[in-house]
């Protein structure tokens, strides 16, 4: 569905553009070009023993191999379980065990903003705590040699042998796509697990209606592909829609503050979606770094993570969307795999109001819960966000606990899912999350969240 699909219409068309770490240094791969790799990549997996089912682990930096890799195991039927390169060994390794996974696939080195990281060296580190690891691919980013063990392949190298050609395996719509760690605020990171036919639907659909997306638009999702954000809008809604999707390698302070900016202006980028932390960063920096580059191309701003407080919204509308763009707040979660609260779709031209992410995506029901659990019904209420019916993008277990996703998601309230957020009802119906419950202040028996209070800041 991401890459097949569109060979015979746009096989020239650009999938992906990879925005480097080094400034300014872009490489384009075509749909033709994406097909090849991931063939090759599925062939190299499947060769070393890799089946249906087989969970891999995928820590690299976000390129377009470590796309391919996901979806080379999508392509015969394994699990992708992407851990953040950020992470530590310990983390890596607590993630690794705990999916079972038998291979690892990593990179010598990673570069960001303009530093080397040994990330090669992590996974040593990590691999040594896990047992049931047999194979370490590992992917050459940087031109230096790293020490090989006896469990590694060099995969550019191993690459060069295989076929492009690489039959798929059929998959049932309930079983695993992937999973993905997420933490929780007790307990060990949960492996959130994600269906193959649902949970693309949702990325596909809300891809393409909250964002407007057009056919040869270009779409700039800078998260990275170890959270969600990266699968669903990086990797999994645009290449489902057969769009172009950028590969955002560095952070938005490399070289200066501008980065973005220059980007935008460099790949004629016509969406960009981003983290409210990052903006402030930015606002921070002065409005001279965002106007000496042309915008013009940009057409939507989303933004997701956090709230966004009313400062950053005006900002961004203002200074950076010259108020011609719509601003897309997105709520969602790693669970819940797709947008569920935006202010787009909506009838054309609908009003954007500031600092809430306002309208339930089509088919999201949202309810809001007392702390006894009793629904709160009418505007201008806040409680606990809560989700009424399930829909295609809904997380269906944690990997190897479904007693704790059952305890987590649908026991607080029942008959409800439970997202752990807090949030308002505003006259006209739209919601704006006032932060994660476990974050509320209680002040003279007031609760109030934390969001709010950094807002009015
Ligand atoms: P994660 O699963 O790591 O993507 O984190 C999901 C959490 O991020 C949500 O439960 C919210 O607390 C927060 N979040 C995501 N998007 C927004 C948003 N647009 N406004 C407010 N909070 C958000």
């Amino acid at each position: 569905n991401c890459v097949d699909r569109h060979l015979k219409d746009r096989g020239d068309e650009i999938a992906l553009i990879w925005e480097k770490d080094e400034p300014g240094q872009q490489q384009l791969y075509t749909y033709k070009q994406l097909a090849d790799l991931v063939g090759k990549i599925g062939n190299l997996l499947r060769n070393n023993g890799v089946k249906a089912g087989d969970r891999v682990a995928i820590y690299l930096p976000k390129t377009p191999v470590a796309v391919a890799t996901m979806l080379a195991c999508a392509r015969i039927g394994a699990i992708h379980n992407v851990v953040f390169a950020g992470f530590s060994a310990d983390a890596l390794a607590g993630r690794i065990n705990d999916a079972r996974a038998e291979i690892v696939v990593t990179s010598n080195q990673a570069v960001r903003a303009g530093r080397t990281i040994e990330l090669k060296k992590t996974v040593d580190q990590a691999v040594k705590k896990c047992p049931g690891v047999r194979q370490v691919l590992v992917y050459y980013r940087t031109e230096t040699e790293v020490p090989l063990n006896r469990l590694d392949i060099n995969m550019n190298k191993a690459l060069e042998h295989e076929s492009p050609d690489c039959p798929v395996t059929e998959r049932q719509s309930e079983d695993t796509l992937f999973m993905l760690y997420t933490s929780g605020s007790t307990g060990s990171p949960k492996g959130i697990t994600h269906s193959t036919a649902g949970y693309l639907l949702y990325a596909n659909v809300t891809f393409k209606h909250v964002f407007d997306f057009q056919p040869g638009e270009r779409f700039g999702c800078v998260a990275d592909i170890g959270w969600i954000t990266g699968h669903s809008y990086a990797l999994y809604g645009p290449l489902s829609n057969g769009g172009t999707s950028l590969l955002f390698e560095s952070t938005p302070l490399y070289p200066d503050p501008g980065r973005y900016w220059e980007m935008v202006e460099r790949l004629k980028l016509n969406h960009i979606y981003l983290a409210p932390t990052s903006l402030r960063m930015l606002l921070k920096a002065g409005d001279s770094y965002v106007k000496k580059y042309d915008r013009s191309s940009l057409r939507k701003l989303g933004c997701v993570g956090e709230p966004l407080n009313h400062e950053a919204w005006e900002w961004y509308y203002e200074v950076v969307g010259e108020k011609r763009c719509d601003i897309i707040d997105t709520w969602w979660q790693t669970e819940t795999g797709g947008i569920c609260i935006s202010p787009r779709p909506s009838e054309i031209g609908a009003e954007i109001k500031p600092a809430m992410p306002m309208r339930p995506m089509l088919g999201i029901d949202l309810a809001l819960v007392d702390p006894e659990g009793r629904e709160i019904k009418g505007d201008d209420a806040a409680g606990s966000l809560c989700i009424r019916k399930s829909w295609p993008g809904i997380a269906r277990t944690i990997h190897g606990d479904h007693e704790r996703y059952i305890n987590t998601y649908f026991s607080p309230v029942p008959g409800l899912y439970y997202t752990g957020d807090g949030a308002h009802r505003h006259p006209g119906g739209y919601y704006q999350i006032t932060g994660r419950m476990d974050d509320v202040l209680n002040v003279s028996g007031h609760r109030i969240g934390t969001a709010e209070i950094e807002d009015v800041m």
